[in-house]
């Protein structure tokens, strides 16, 4: 939807959307019942229509910060842009219960029936589907008499249960967690499965609006100057974690995994009254009175509620990929780091308005997602080009100054006279030249 958004504004083609769900929103729709986004909703959804209100949070674990619509808005959100906007604009059709299976061919799910569709582009939108625990086969076993849901199910069953154990250290997890935790459930009685620790983004610096700048961009240049001057990757955690930018929940165990989940310094200290943490690897079986993980068997209480928070979210995506941009085909990918809606949208807006396949390809390298450091710092260099070439096109730097997905249209509203706010902006373009030299050395280095 991210993508089709300008290709509505800017062109006077006709859209067909297929989708195997029945309803706008994709994954939303099967997420567990308290789920946020974990960035401010300011900056995530389609071009041309906001998403929340753009307050600022002024109680709970995100207070302080800029809203995280919930998943409630933000499936309301799609459905009112399919209805409002896609529908009422007569140029798109819309395919629900209905499975794309290649060379043109649909399959309506409820009917059987096939049909071939005739287009000039196939977009395919499905290299960032989300894995999440609802929809997912977990890749370990159950035993008889055992309890294993999803988060889904935790509101239903967490009042049932006096001892809950939760399994997996991703965004998911901490989601379950913190909201056991913040509605009461003793950390005593939590146990969490983290077969690798994670670094985590602190929220506080992927803010929105010029009264963040230092917060979001300050973070940002203290980053690319930790990338330039860095000799390890090591050390250049540590100097990330230093700056505030980077969390991680023990300062004792060192982090292996790197999803780019976001974290508030209110939601790590609440994820710290967990009382057992098992960093034994991963789930293979769960059996009443045990938990057999990769290098432990652990003893458990007979009564326990396990909460799989398992599935990978975007991270089954890791990897290199096909271009962008090729005859007769787009696959929509992330080409600016963990920013997969503004991404759609700036190859929408590429795709209306640029024809030159070179000029294309320079913009849109991919930028896959993440499994660890070293990912995270291989895609920064496709990401540094990416940005590199999209303010060097006068089209696309003028529709990314208004675009309400980029939170950097706001380094564009700095006043003149506001000197600590320019030398931000100073430090980031004198800082980025630098780190680009070094992450090739980083990465032989490592
Ligand atoms: C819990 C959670 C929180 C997140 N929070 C944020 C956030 O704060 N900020 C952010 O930027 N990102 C966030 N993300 C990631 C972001 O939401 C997703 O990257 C984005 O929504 C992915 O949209 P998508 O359409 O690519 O994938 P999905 O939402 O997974 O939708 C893909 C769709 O394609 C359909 N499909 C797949 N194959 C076929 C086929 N062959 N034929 C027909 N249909 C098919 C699927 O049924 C599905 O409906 C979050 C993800 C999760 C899981």
């Amino acid at each position: 939807m991210a993508f089709v958004d300008p290709i509505l504004a800017e062109t006077e083609a006709s859209v067909v959307m297929v989708d195997r769900r029945a309803v706008p929103g994709g994954h939303w729709n099967d997420a567990y019942p308290f789920v946020r986004l974990h960035q401010p909703a300011a900056s995530y959804g389609v071009t041309s229509k906001p998403l929340g209100r753009n307050r600022i949070e002024a109680s709970g674990l995100n207070a302080g910060l800029h809203e995280l619509s919930s998943g409630v808005e933000i499936i309301k959100y799609y459905h009112d842009l399919m209805e409002e906007v896609f529908l009422a604009s007569g140029r798109v059709t819309y395919r629900p219960l209905t499975e794309y299976v290649g060379d043109g061919e649909v399959v309506a799910l409820l009917s059987g029936t096939s049909q071939i569709i005739e287009y000039q582009t196939l977009v395919d939108a499905t290299l960032l589907t989300t894995a999440i625990p609802s929809t997912h086969q977990p890749n370990f076993d159950v035993g008889p008499g055992v309890t294993c849901v999803p988060p889904n199910r935790l509101p239903h069953l967490a009042a049932q249960y006096r001892r809950i154990t939760v399994l997996g250290g991703g965004k998911t997890g901490v989601d379950a967690l913190t909201w056991l935790l913040s509605n009461g459930y003793p950390g005593e009685a939590l146990s969490w499965v983290v077969p690798r620790d994670a670094w985590f983004f602190n929220r506080a610096s992927f803010e929105v609006g010029i009264d963040f700048l230092e917060a979001t961009f300050g973070s940002l240049a203290d980053e690319y100057e930790a990338i330039a001057s860095a000799s390890n990757i090591e050390d250049l955690c540590l100097e990330i974690e230093q700056s505030g930018r980077w969390l991680r929940v023990d300062h004792d165990v060192w982090p292996t995994m790197f999803h780019a989940a976001t974290i508030s310094q209110r939601e790590l200290e609440t994820l710290r009254r967990v009382g057992n943490i098992h960093r034994e690897g991963r789930v293979q079986r769960l059996e009443v009175g045990e938990m057999v993980l990769d290098n432990a068997t652990v003893p458990t209480a007979t009564d326990i509620l396990y909460v799989d928070c398992t599935a990978s979210a975007l991270a089954h995506n890791v990897g290199d990929r096909s271009p962008v941009f090729s005859p007769g085909r787009i696959n929509l990918q992330m080409v600016r780091q963990f920013q997969p809606c503004f991404s759609s949208a700036l190859i929408g807006f590429i795709e209306a308005n640029i024809d030159d396949e070179a000029a294309r390809g320079h913009m849109t390298a991919p930028t896959p997602m993440t499994d660890t450091v070293e990912d995270c710092l291989q895609g920064r260099i496709n990401g540094i080009h990416n940005q590199s070439s999209w303010g060097s096109n006068k089209a696309v730097a003028q529709w990314m100054g208004r675009c309400r997905l980029d939170p950097g249209n706001v380094l564009h509203q700095i006043p003149r006279g506001d000197t600590a706010k320019m030398a931000i902006l100073g430090r980031l373009l004198e800082a980025i030249p630098p780190a680009l030299d070094n992450l090739p050395r980083l990465l032989a280095n490592r």
